[in-house]
C-alpha cells in the first residue's frame, strides 16, 4: 500500500480520475492532511463513504516515528526512526527570521566528502518521498507552528535521490499542500552534474546551492570523490548553464578547512573562478568531528579569505554557527546516533 504523504497533488488528482472521480477530491484530500493536520480518512467528512472506503484500501497515512529530540539555543535535532528500523536526523533553526528545518534525503550517503561524518556510513537506500514530507509534518506538529523555509542539507545527496527530492519539493511547495514558498525551498548538492542540468528545466523556483568547497581540481580532488567524476570545469558550466536558464542566484557553499582550502591563494582562485557570475558565497566555519583528520580554520584566517572575496567584488556571507553543542550542526548528522 502506498502511503499518501508521498503523493504530489497532480498525483492524487490522476488516482482519483483513475477511480472515475472528479479531480478538485484531491483538492479535498489535500486539505485535510495538509491544512487541518487530521490523518483519518474517516474524518473526511465532505467526502463521500464509498471513496473513503477506496482511500483506505489504497493509501496509509502511516508515520515514521521520532525517537530523540535534543533541544539547544535555537536549534532541535530530531532523531526519526523509519519504518523499516533504518534511522536519520532532521534539524529545526530558529532564525529571526522564522523557522527553517533542514531535511535528510537518503540513509547514510555514497558521495564520500573526506571531511563529512553523514558520509561515513555508506548509503543504505533512498528516503521515499513520504519519509521527507513527514520529517516536515512531525517537527511542525512537534513545536506546534508553521515551518517557513527547507533545505535539503541534512544527511544524503538530495541529486543522488532526485525523483523523490522533487516529489517532495511539489508537495510542501503546493498552494494546497504545506505551502512553503518556493523562495525558501534550497536543494544543496555536491556537484552532480546531470541533475544539475535537469533541474534547470523544472518549473521550479527554489533555489540551488552548491557545496564547492574548492576553487581548483587539486583541492576538490582531495576532499571530495565526486570531483573524479564531474570536474571542475563541468561542474562549473552546469552552474552557468543554470544561472543563464533561470536567471537565479546561486548560492556557493564553502567549508572553511585549515590549511586545506583557506589560504589567501584559494581566496584570490575563487574569486577568479567566479567573477561576473549571479552568486553568492556562503562560508561555512568547519565543524570538527572527532573520527576526521580536519580542522577548522581560525576566526582570521576566515575573515582574511572573506575581505579577499570582498576586495573582488565577490557577495559573500560567514554562515551563523548552530547547533554545535548538540551535534545538529552541518556534517554532524548521521544515521546512527552515538
Ligand atoms: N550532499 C549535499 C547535501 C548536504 S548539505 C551537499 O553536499 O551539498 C550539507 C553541507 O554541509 C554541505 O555543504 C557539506 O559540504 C557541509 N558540511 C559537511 N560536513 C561539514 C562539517 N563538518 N562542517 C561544516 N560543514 C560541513
Amino acid at each position: 500500500m502506498n502511503n499518501i504523504f508521498g503523493y504530489t497533488l497532480e498525483d492524487l488528482e490522476e488516482y482519483f480520475t483513475s477511480i472515475g472521480e472528479k479531480k478538485y477530491k484531491a483538492i479535498q484530500v489535500y486539505d485535510w492532511l495538509y491544512k487541518k493536520s487530521i490523518y483519518n480518512f474517516d474524518e473526511f467528512s465532505n467526502i463521500k463513504k464509498d471513496i473513503i472506503t477506496k482511500l483506505k484500501n489504497d493509501f496509509t497515512t502511516e508515520f515514521i516515528k521520532m525517537e530523540k529530540v535534543l533541544e539547544g539555543t535555537d536549534v532541535k535535532k530530531f532523531l526519526f526512526r523509519l519504518l523499516d528500523g533504518e534511522k536519520i536526523e532532521a534539524v529545526l533553526m530558529e532564525h529571526n527570521y522564522g523557522l527553517s528545518v533542514c531535511v535528510s534525503s537518503q540513509v547514510g550517503c555514497n558521495m564520500g566528502c573526506k571531511f563529512c561524518e553523514s558520509g561515513r556510513l555508506k548509503k543504505v537506500r533512498n528516503l521515499e518521498t513520504y519519509e521527507i514530507v513527514e520529517q516536515i509534518l512531525l517537527i511542525q506538529k512537534y513545536i506546534n507552528k508553521r515551518i517557513n523555509s527547507v533545505v535539503l542539507m541534512g544527511i544524503g545527496e538530495p541529486f543522488d535521490n532526485y525523483a523523490n527530492i522533487i516529489k517532495f519539493i511539489r508537495i510542501i511547495n503546493n498552494a494546497h499542500g504545506l505551502a512553503i514558498g518556493s523562495r525558501h525551498i534550497t536543494v544543496s548538492t555536491c556537484g552532480l552534474v546531470p541533475k544539475i542540468y535537469e533541474f534547470s528545466d523544472l518549473d521550479l523556483q527554489v533555489n540551488l546551492a552548491i557545496s564547492l568547497h574548492g576553487a581548483t581540481d587539486a583541492v576538490r580532488n582531495r576532499i571530495m570523490p565526486v570531483n573524479k567524476v564531474y570536474s571542475l570545469d563541468t561542474l562549473m558550466g552546469a552552474i552557468r548553464d543554470y544561472i543563464a536558464k533561470t536567471n537565479r542566484r546561486v548560492t556557493i557553499e564553502y567549508v572553511m578547512l585549515n590549511m586545506v582550502n583557506d589560504k589567501a591563494e584559494d581566496a584570490i582562485a575563487l574569486a577568479e573562478l567566479l567573477k561576473g557570475m549571479n552568486i553568492y558565497v556562503n562560508l561555512i566555519p568547519y565543524n570538527e568531528t572527532k573520527n576526521i583528520e580536519f580542522s577548522k580554520s581560525s576566526k582570521e584566517r576566515i575573515t582574511n579569505f572573506y575581505n579577499i572575496l570582498v576586495s573582488k567584488k565577490i557577495n559573500v556571507t560567514i554562515r551563523r554557527e548552530f547547533g554545535g553543542a548538540i551535534k545538529a550542526a552541518c556534517g554532524q548528522l548521521r544515521s546512527e546516533s552515538d
